[in-house]
Formats: structure tokens, sequence, C-alpha cells
């Protein structure tokens, strides 16, 4: 059963009963249909003429870099590698109300005054059964505290929290990332937002075995590989033939719609003269293209950081926020 077939069931299950269901059943979804792989991320590329394909890149072992993203084909400069969708996105806290809920595009003005949180009925079917847990809970301290802190990623959680109680995703489901190690001191900051995030759900209906997932080390775990491997969306807007005939890794873009983590993008090394850049064009689908002609076998790179900066602030950025000294050849050339 698809996720928007089970959310309908549930959904219509809600709807006939005048009682707020105590049963099992509600959130009850089958978990082994869950189960994560990377070709459910990965949208496969259409070619001019309508024909289908899987995208050109497989995944191995580097000798230096642990795993990297390969290109099985030789690839051209400007092409568009493939399309990633997140594992879970969320929108940035001042734009709650301003982009999809589901899918970070800019929301059109409302019009009748209604709240509008969808940009339309795709997004709601796939994101209405996370949606409706979430609505469940009450987030006024949880969000509060987030926004006064300046924190961002504890959102993400929030979300994937939401997405697990009703089976949409397994509480397992970023354990195949890297984790970044968590300094001692950001621990108790964790437990507050941890306990506030669980307080959240005390008082609805969701029953305790729903949420036996929800600990503190489940917290910290899922955060540490958040924290290294969400990717900060920023959509570029504009034509999509001209972003891929940018031959440039900086496109000017707007300010951050939110934030998300993926699967495929994040098994990509870094290099601060990449050979692949991820865009975002109206929404959080990623779309990697290539910056260069790439040969068959050779491995895809994408820079974590700004490109422009020079080499001193680039080793300093990548070693405090991705824990490793860049040995790119730009580095070692002492560019
Ligand atoms: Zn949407
Ligand atoms: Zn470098």
């Amino acid at each position: 059963m698809s996720i928007a077939a089970v959310a309908a069931a549930i959904l219509r299950r809600r709807s006939t009963s005048s009682i707020l269901p105590k049963s099992a059943s509600l959130f009850h979804t089958n978990h082994q249909h869950r189960l994560l792989s990377t070709t459910r991320w990965l949208q496969s590329r259409t070619n001019d003429d309508g024909t289908r394909e899987p995208p050109p890149i497989r995944v191995s072992f580097t000798s230096s870099a642990g795993r990297g993203v390969f290109a099985t084909k030789s690839i051209q400069s400007g092409d568009l590698i493939h399309t990633a969708m997140p594992i879970v996105a969320h929108p940035a806290a001042s734009l709650f109300n301003e982009v999809c809920y589901y899918c970070l595009r800019r929301l059109g003005a409302g019009g009748d005054g209604s709240e509008k949180r969808f940009c339309g009925d795709k997004c709601e079917d796939s994101a209405k059964v996370f949606y409706e847990v979430e609505r469940r809970a009450n987030w006024s301290a949880f969000d509060d505290y987030c926004i006064v802190q300046g924190l961002k990623y504890p959102f993400l959680v929030k979300r994937l929290a939401c997405m697990v109680i009703c089976g949409t995703m397994s509480a397992s489901s970023l354990d195949i990332l890297q984790p970044t190690t968590l300094p001692s001191n950001a621990i108790p900051q964790m437990e507050e937002e941890f306990e506030l995030l669980k307080g959240a759900f005390s008082n609805t209906e969701i029953e305790d075995e729903y949420l036996t997932f929800l600990t503190k080390q489940w917290y910290v775990d899922v955060l540490a590989r958040i924290r290294i491997n969400a990717f900060r969306i920023e959509l570029s807007g504009g034509s999509y033939t001209d972003l891929l005939n940018l031959a440039s890794a900086s496109v000017v873009s707007e300010a951050s719609v939110g934030n998300a983590v993926y699967m495929l993008p994040s098994f990509y090394n870094h290099d601060c003269d990449p050979n692949a850049h991820i865009i975002w064009v109206d929404s959080v689908d990623a779309k990697l293209k290539a910056l260069r002609d790439i040969e068959a076998d050779e491995e895809l790179r994408i820079c974590y950081i700004d490109t422009s900066m020079d080499r001193n602030a680039r080793q300093r950025i990548l070693h405090q926020g991705f824990g490793f000294h860049c040995n790119c050849p730009r580095c070692k050339s002492d560019d």
C-alpha cells in the first residue's frame, strides 16, 4: 500500500469516528514497506526522447575518504547527473507559513484567508499522515526554544519523529549516514531539546508504544548525523536551463528556505575545485549537475563550502564543520 493510500485509510477511519480513537491501528502502518534503499531517494533520468534510465553513478569506497560517488560513464559539462528527494526536510523557522510544508516551494498568496501549508494536492497527499501527527502535538515550547536559540536542525528531528510515529520512516533511517563527533558541551542543550520534543507528544492520543523509539540516545544520534549531513536549501529560481548552462559552482540565490537531509548527495565527497554541484530550482528536490566534462569511473565531488574563500579559510571551516583536513589538488597547490 502506498503512503498516500495509508494516509487516506487513516484519515478515512478518523473522519468516521467521533471520538479520537485510542486503537493501535491509528498510527500503525507497515514498517517493512518503508525500508530504506538508495533507489527510493533517487529519480531516474528522462531522456529527450522520453525514455528513462538509471543515473550514471555508483557508490563505492575511495582509497582515502570512505564512500564516494563515481561516474559510470562519461558525463558532459552542464549535464543533469541526477535528482534526489530528501529523506527529511523542514522549512526555515521564519518561513513556516510562506513555503510548502513538504517541498519548501514558495506558497502563493492564499487569497481566501485560510491557512495554506501545501503548494498543492500532491504535497498534501505525500505529507498528510505525518502532518496530522505533528498537528496533534503541542509544539509551542519546542518551537519557541529553537527559534530563540537560533536552532534549525532540531526541526528536522521533530519532522523525522512525526514520520517515525506514523510509520512513514523507520527510526533508523539516518543510520547509514556518517555522524559527526559532538562536543561534550553540546549534550546538555540537546537534552533540553529532547525533553521539549518528548513533552510535545504528552497529552496527545498517540500511544506509548509508538513513542518507544523516542529516547535521548535516539535524539542525539539523529542530530549528530543531521548536523554534518544537512543541506541548507537555497532556491535558485529562474530558468533551469540557464542554471545548467552556468559553468560555475556559484549560483546567485535567495536566502535559505529550509534544511534537508538526503541519502545519495551525502555520499559525495568534498573538493575545493569540484566537478559537480547541487542546485535547487524551485523545491527541495536536489539536482546534481556536472560542472565540467567527467570521464567514466571518475569520482564526482562537490564543494561543501563557498569555493571563493582562500585556502586558510576553507581549511578552517572544513575542519571545524566537517572534521577533516582537505587534501584536494587545489589545497595542495596552495591556491
Ligand atoms: Zn509542495
Ligand atoms: Zn581543498
